[in-house]
């Protein structure tokens, strides 16, 4: 396919072009020095740390995160995990019935799924059997409205990263495309994050999120980057209040103590050194995947038998034998010390 110089507007769809977003007093005051009497928003005024709405820019959180990712505020943008964001992309950029997204399975399951709630299609590229990118395939499917090729690394349920050289190789060669990488699972492994990419490619969207190792799941706080253009026109299309003052002030909390959280991240580390050393000497385990996740996906004699005598034992691990090039393959999170242990001790008395 040709490649044009990339346009960000060639690429939006025409009714978010031409939206005019949502105001609200809250942003519009945002930089007001004084006090003021808010008397706007319809809110209950006797304070009890929720009855405002929530900051629209997440101003404070931004700072924090900014700090800690090394990237500029206006380059990120907050969503209630990073489901919403990857939402807010199909929206922008996906016309229904339409436009089409490529991803590489085997993967995570919300992409197919947010196709099908955006009437979008999609289109599906077999990963290699080491679970690599197969850059032939991804340039043949691509075409006129492929808008969004989707790349996981490091991926789910595989575990493993995608090599570098052949996500620059996509980002170098699809100038109309938006490359999106969702990277839930970078802050376990030892590489570089793509967002320091982020200012050298305009097609390029990172996701992030807090709620695999950062360990907030149960806030939702999911986080894009991409150059300012992408990034002001995913905010256009953002409900305004999308991240609550609870999940605001907590994460702020806990991103103030990230030394508790190292030690959590080692601790996960360790486990799942364990996990797989033992792994190894358990006769129905016939492979275990390298991973740079909190997860390990491993091969079986029988995975629909191994997962229901898993469950019997009260273990719940993640069968994904239909997945394709994961035929009897289980994904074990990796737990506590404890829970690590226990799953060990329940895997040696199968049989
Ligand atoms: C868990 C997961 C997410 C979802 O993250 P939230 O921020 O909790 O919505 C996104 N992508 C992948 C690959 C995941 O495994």
């Amino acid at each position: 396919m040709k490649s044009k110089k990339f346009d960000i507007h060639s690429l939006i769809r025409e009714n978010i072009a031409k939206l005019k977003p949502y105001s609200s007093a809250k942003s519009e005051f945002k930089d007001f020095k004084q006090d003021l009497i808010f008397l706007d928003a319809n809110e209950n005024p006797y304070e009890n740390g929720w009855n405002r709405y929530p900051d629209p820019d997440q101003a404070d959180l931004k700072k924090i995160l900014s700090n800690i990712k090394g990237i500029p505020e206006d380059n990120m943008l907050l969503g209630n995990g990073s489901d919403e964001i990857l939402d807010m992309i199909f929206r922008v950029f996906c016309e229904p019935k339409k436009d089409n997204i490529l991803i590489n399975i085997p993967t995570f399951g919300m992409y197919k799924v947010l196709a099908g709630v955006n009437d979008v299609a999609y289109k599906t590229v077999l990963l290699t059997k080491d679970f690599q990118l197969d850059i032939d395939s991804i340039i043949k499917n691509i075409d006129k409205n492929t808008k969004l090729l989707i790349i996981c690394s490091p991926n789910n349920p595989t575990g493993n990263l995608i090599i570098k050289e052949d996500i620059l190789d996509l980002l170098n060669r699809l100038k109309n495309v938006i490359i999106v990488i969702d990277e839930a699972y970078i802050d376990f492994s030892e590489a570089d994050s793509w967002l320091n990419e982020v200012n050298n490619f305009n097609n390029l969207i990172v996701t992030q999120t807090l709620s695999k190792a950062y360990g907030m799941a149960g806030l939702r706080l999911g986080i894009c980057y991409a150059q300012t253009e992408i990034i002001d026109v995913l905010k256009k299309i953002k409900m305004p209040y999308n991240v609550n003052v609870l999940s605001q002030i907590k994460a702020i909390n806990e991103l103030k103590n990230v030394e508790n959280l190292k030690q959590q991240l080692n601790q996960i580390a360790k486990s799942k050194e364990l996990l797989k050393n033992e792994l190894l000497h358990i006769s129905f385990i016939q492979k275990i995947y390298p991973s740079d996740t909190n997860f390990l996906m491993v091969k079986v004699d029988d995975a629909n038998k191994r997962h229901k005598q898993l469950i019997q034992k009260q273990i719940v691990v993640r069968n994904r034998t239909n997945e394709p090039l994961c035929e009897n393959c289980l994904r074990f999170t990796i737990g506590t010390e404890s829970e690590t242990k226990k799953l060990i001790i329940a895997l040696k008395k199968l049989d």
